[in-house]
């Protein structure tokens, strides 16, 4: 055995646990460490709150306490579908894995409806399940109690918990301390207490506590449709039991759902089944609706539906009854008498809708997944606290969107198709793709506001769903080389969820025979950067095409020093094209750090990057110009 002499460096614990290594800068003093004070609370600890406990884990906020009245994670029903930009979110998080492999992929869509001129059922159409481009280009199926356990995992890795059995019964807003305005109660086992924090988020589902401390309702409406669903192992001739189906038959509608292989090898399928049609229902008639349907009632629904293809059924997992509604609340935020927004409401907490275009949870996450960085930066000095503001604008206008979505694609789901209905398969199919840029979560635009550049036509010849950079849009993943070790990469990976700003400079072909272009690289590379806290942004650097005779000493030496990993060559050939950016004159972009786009300009606009970061970070004072 060879003998060694070994010398280390004396602290490697962040090198064996990356999670140990700080996230964000911090310009605010460190909080007290104080049980009875916490920068953020968090209640409910769903898939929104969940996702924002962990979001604030990666980015170092130290502070946080979740609560949640359950005992445990969810152990069986509810949400199962991930749509594809948050298979991307969740992978920029690195917890996409476990689901990716796990879960159920699901590529295509088939519709079945009523067979021409005799009885039961006919296929109509294969329809591919995610119609607009996405890294991941299916949405996949798990349950929700899986999904909150590998987020709870992800918290745990960052010595973080769910205090559990304990719920936020009630808040006020007490200014005597300015900083700590947000009084909360909460109620355990041992009693009531109460605690201090700047920021409380409600994410305690559609009663929320919260919301309606807030003085907030939702507001909507319920349809008069009773649905089952159901998950289970199901056995039947049915050719398409392992795809996602739409199903109109003249005895009512179905969906299903494959969904992931159980312990013993067994595979679960979700089904939702229309039971019944009220008219004008009163509050106390739909519940009598929805209390009379029973299992059986739900199978031999479900079997008559299906005929003549056969269904049987065993390992019931779960089922319910429900009746579809869609609400929204009309404010997501409260601030304080200094116009600070101190309380959120996210998820189910502010809007619900119909399960079967698989939004309920994917909304949620994103909606959580949106709040979080700007908590992070405003807890830590990095922005000023009007970006607050922005969670309410962007994801108000997300959530009206979805209710407007789920009341067309719902009604018609429950509706019949054929001559005497009005509603015709070719229009029902044509919602669900037009639909689909929206349910995908990959077409969502966020408005122009303070993080949204409303100068969106610096490139323009493209498509905005096909990848168009575009301010208020996700940056679509590209792949590319890397420069320093030719590795592929994959743009969104580079571009991971650490809640840093990122500057994406697309260099013209011809930029080493243009005077200018380095010092506009030593701009984008230094001198904006040391202008904000170090390490609150990043910069990546594109050139067209292979790598060719490009070497290091082409660029200023602030590429090498401070961006080794993140100089790419468009080596495939896809990002200019997807982006839209003309690789005779490039483009320059500013990614949020939730990975939407913020800004576009032209190369050479560094003043004007430099003018739109400095409304979204605060600038060092007395710092280099
Ligand atoms: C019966 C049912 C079936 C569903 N089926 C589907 C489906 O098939 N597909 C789909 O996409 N979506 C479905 N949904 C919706 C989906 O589950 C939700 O959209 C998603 O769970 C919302 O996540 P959330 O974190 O906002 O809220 P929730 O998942 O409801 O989580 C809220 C959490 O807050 C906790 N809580 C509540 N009040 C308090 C309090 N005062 N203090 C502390 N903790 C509190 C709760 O215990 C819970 O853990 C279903 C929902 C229900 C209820």
């Amino acid at each position: 055995m060879p003998v060694f002499v070994e010398r280390a460096s004396a602290d490697r614990d962040s090198r064996v646990n990356p999670v140990l290594e700080s996230a964000l800068p911090r310009i605010t003093p460190p909080p007290p460490i104080d049980s009875d004070k916490y920068e953020v609370i968090i209640a409910g600890s769903g898939p929104a709150g969940l996702m924002l406990s962990v979001c604030l884990a990666h980015y170092g906020i130290q502070s946080v306490l979740t609560v949640d009245k359950r005992p445990s994670t969810l152990k069986a029903g509810q949400a199962d579908g991930i749509q594809p930009r948050t298979i991307e979110v969740l992978q920029s998080l690195d917890l996409a894995h476990e689901m990716l492999t796990q879960g159920c992929l699901l590529h295509e869509v088939a519709f079945w409806n009523p067979k021409t001129g005799g009885k039961g059922i006919e296929r109509t159409a294969f329809v591919a399940d995610v119609a607009v481009p996405s890294r991941y280009p299916h949405e996949l199926t798990i349950h929700q109690g899986r999904i909150e356990r590998i987020l709870f995992q992800d918290l745990e890795k960052y010595g973080k918990k769910v205090q559990r059995g304990t719920d936020v019964v009630g808040f006020e807003l007490k200014e005597d301390d300015k900083e700590w305005p947000v009084e909360v109660t909460l109620r355990d086992e041992q009693g009531d207490r109460k605690v201090r924090t700047k920021f409380l988020v409600g994410c305690d589902g559609a009663h929320s506590t919260v919301r309606k401390a807030m003085g907030l309702e939702l507001e909507g409406d319920t349809t008069d449709h009773v649905w089952g669903v159901m998950d289970a192992v199901i056995t039947s001739t049915f050719p398409d039991i392992r795809k996602r189906c739409a199903i109109h038959s003249s005895e009512g509608s179905i969906m299903i759902i494959p969904r992931e292989r159980i312990p013993g090898g067994k595979v679960l399928t979700r089904v939702y089944c229309q039971m019944s049609s009220l008219e004008n229902a009163s509050k106390a008639e739909s519940k009598a609706a929805r209390n009379a349907i029973t299992l059986e009632r739900l199978t031999t629904q479900t079997a008559k539906a299906l005929a003549p293809y056969t269904f049987s059924f065993s390992d019931v997992d779960w089922w319910a009854a429900y009746q579809i509604g869609q609400r929204t609340a009309s404010a997501f935020s409260l601030a304080d008498s200094n116009g600070v927004k101190r309380v959120h409401i996210a998820g189910d907490a502010c809007h619900t809708h119909s399960p079967k275009a698989g939004q309920g949870m994917n909304v949620s996450m994103m909606d959580t997944y949106n709040l979080s960085f700007k908590l992070a930066h405003v807890l830590n000095g990095l922005a000023p606290p009007e970006i607050l503001d922005t969670y309410e604008s962007e994801r108000l206008d997300i959530a009206r969107q979805l209710i407007e979505f789920d009341t067309k694609f719902s009604s018609m789901f429950s509706g019949r198709i054929g001559e005497d209905s009005g509603l015709t398969h070719d229009e029902f199919v044509s919602v669900f793709r037009t639909g689909g840029g929206f349910t995908s979560g990959c077409g969502i635009e966020y408005g122009p506001g303070m993080l949204v550049d409303p100068q969106a036509d610096v490139v323009k010849d493209g498509n905005r769903s096909l990848g168009l950079l575009w301010p208020g849009r996700r940056l679509m993943n590209v792949r590319t080389i890397r420069f320093a070790d030719a590795n592929p990469r994959n743009l969104q990976d580079d571009f991971a969820s650490t809640g840093v700003y990122r500057i994406l400079l697309m260099l013209p072909r011809s930029w080493r025979d243009q005077m200018n272009m380095q010092q506009v690289i030593q701009k984008y590379t230094s001198s904006i950067p040391d202008q904000f806290p170090r390490g609150a942004m990043e910069t990546a650097i594109m050139y067209p095409g292979e790598r060719g005779d490009i070497e290091w000493t082409d660029f200023p030496e602030a590429v090498r020093e401070r961006n080794e990993w993140l100089l790419l060559g468009d080596a495939y050939g896809e990002a200019y094209t997807t982006f839209g950016v003309n690789e005779e004159v490039g483009a320059v972009a500013v990614v949020r750090p939730d990975g939407y786009v913020g800004m576009v300009g032209r190369v050479e606009e560094t003043a004007r990057v430099r003018a739109w970061l400095g409304g979204v970070l605060n600038a060092i004072p007395d710092g280099p110009q």
